[in-house]
Order: structure tokens, then C-alpha cells, then sequence
């Protein structure tokens, strides 16, 4: 019953790939293609694109969702180069946060992380909090305690119904599946939902966290998803490199809609 009230989402991360010109039309294309019922869609493009996927989705009257890469941890201020929750108004209505190219490449820090989550449900932006492993920790089975950590440290500052209320989705994604063409196995990633709903139980969670969303992330394509979307624990993906391509867009979201349709999210 309860799994049924989990919303089934594909979220698209184009990283550092398009310029304005090239957005919309993409966004145009993906979105005329993933008409499915039951699957939330949600494009998060570079922040320079944002106003133009918003209004080439607008014209097209696509329910998807548009999200921001990144969001600041401070409201306003000397920050050059940066964007806060505020600025985001009006052009974005999710947020992914603590990416791990974030983590490696911005050093961003699970306190860091959590900021940014208060600065997002905050602002009325719905969070894709990313976790996952390194394969150094993985190989030595230190996966569970990552996690877990990494959610500690970036939600154990706030209140777990806030959260709950303003749609936190967690995305699991193991940082050596990233761009690598390599997948977990959907049993690993399903093993690995759990852990973050049990850790989501113990920092006090209403429903012991089991009405949050968990995504899969790394290496996911249309002939890949269907491992994950098979197994009951996961509710979707973030997809990275096959998220530019709307034929993999399609096969993607196609094949979440078989799952939200089985589970009655389409009802
Ligand atoms: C991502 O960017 O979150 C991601 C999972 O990338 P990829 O699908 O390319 O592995």
C-alpha cells in the first residue's frame, strides 16, 4: 500500500552538455516522447538553460519538471559565480543536490550538503539528494557505512517531516557506476535502498522513510532499466549521459511506466 503512494520518477541530468541554443529543442524532443502515465518527469538542465527548457516546455504543455544541477548554501552574498535557492524562482522547481561530481569536484561536504537541502525546502524546491560509494569502499564492503553516513551528515540537522513534505527523493548512485558504462546489479542497488530507508527509520522518519522515493543512478539506459524498475524498493533513476538522447529517454521512461502501472501509481 504504501509503496503505491511512491511517485515513479525518471530524472534527466544533462551535467555540462547543451547551450541554450541546443536545450529547448532537446527538451522539446524528450518530452514529446516520454508522454507516459504513472512516471514523473523532471529535466535538469545547465543553468543557463533553464529559461529556455521552461518556456519550450511551456509551449509543448509538458507536465515535466524542470530542475537546477546545484543550488548555494547561502541566501545571498560574495559568492561569485554562484546561484541561490532564490534566484531559482520562477525557473526551476527541483533541485539535485550533493551529486557526487559535486563532492569530488567542489569538495562539497555531507554539512555543506545539508545546508544546500535547508536552502532548497526552503525556497520550495523539491530535493534529488544524491548518496552512494566510492569502489574502494564498495570492494571492501564499506558501502552500508557510506551511505548511511552520508545521510547522517546531510539530514540529521533537520526535521524528517519538512522533509517528507516538501517531496525529498533520495537517488542512490555507487560513484564508480557513474559515466562508466558499468551498472549495479538491480539486487546490489534494491540491497542498497534498503539500507537508506532503514537509516532514514533510525534519523526518524514518519513510515520508517518507506514514502520516499529512492532512484537509481549510474550508467542507466533503456535496456538497463528494467533491472531496477524491477525491483520494489526502487521508484525510478537518475539518468546522466543517456538523458541527451531522446530515443534512451524513451525506452527509459516507457519502462518505468510498466512499473508505476503495475503498482497502481497510474490509478
Ligand atoms: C548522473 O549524472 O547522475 C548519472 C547517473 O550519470 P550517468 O547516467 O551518465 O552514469
Amino acid at each position: 500500500m504504501i509503496r503505491a503512494m511512491r511517485d515513479v520518477i525518471v530524472a534527466a541530468n544533462w551535467k555540462m552538455h547543451t547551450t541554450p541554443a541546443e536545450a529547448g529543442e532537446l527538451a522539446r524532443s524528450i518530452a514529446s516522447r516520454t508522454r507516459v502515465a504513472g512516471v514523473t518527469r523532471v529535466i535538469c538542465p545547465p543553468f543557463v538553460s533553464l529559461a529556455t527548457v521552461g518556456e519550450a516546455l511551456s509551449e509543448l504543455d509538458a507536465d515535466v519538471g524542470i530542475g537546477a544541477q546545484n543550488v548555494h548554501h547561502e541566501l545571498q552574498g560574495a559568492f561569485t559565480g554562484e546561484v541561490s535557492a532564490g534566484m531559482l524562482a520562477g525557473l526551476a522547481s527541483w533541485v539535485i543536490i550533493g551529486h557526487s561530481e559535486r563532492r569530488r569536484d567542489a569538495g562539497e561536504t555531507d554539512e555543506l550538503i545539508g545546508r544546500k537541502l535547508g536552502r532548497a525546502v526552503d525556497a520550495g524546491l523539491r530535493p534529488i539528494l544524491c548518496v552512494g560509494e566510492q569502489l574502494d569502499e564498495r570492494e571492501v564492503g564499506r558501502q552500508d557505512e557510506v551511505v548511511g553516513r552520508q545521510l547522517r551528515g546531510s539530514l540529521g540537522d533537520h526535521d524528517p517531516e519538512r522533509l517528507v513534505a516538501a517531496g525529498l527523493v533520495i537517488a542512490y548512485e555507487p560513484v564508480w557506476a557513474i559515466g562508466t558504462g558499468r551498472t549495479a546489479s538491480g539486487t546490489d542497488a534494491a540491497a542498497m535502498a534498503t539500507v537508506i530507508r532503514q537509516t532514514l527509520a533510525a534519523l526518524g522518519f514518519p513510515a520508517g522513510g518507506e514514502t520516499l522515493p529512492v532512484l537509481y543512478g549510474g550508467s542507466v539506459t533503456s535496456a538497463a532499466i528494467g533491472e531496477f524498475m524491477a525491483e520494489p524498493s526502487i521508484d525510478g533513476a537518475l539518468v546522466g549521459g543517456a538523458s541527451l538522447k531522446p530515443d534512451e529517454m524513451a525506452g527509459i521512461v516507457a519502462r518505468a511506466g510498466l512499473t508505476a502501472a503495475a503498482r497502481g501509481s497510474t490509478e
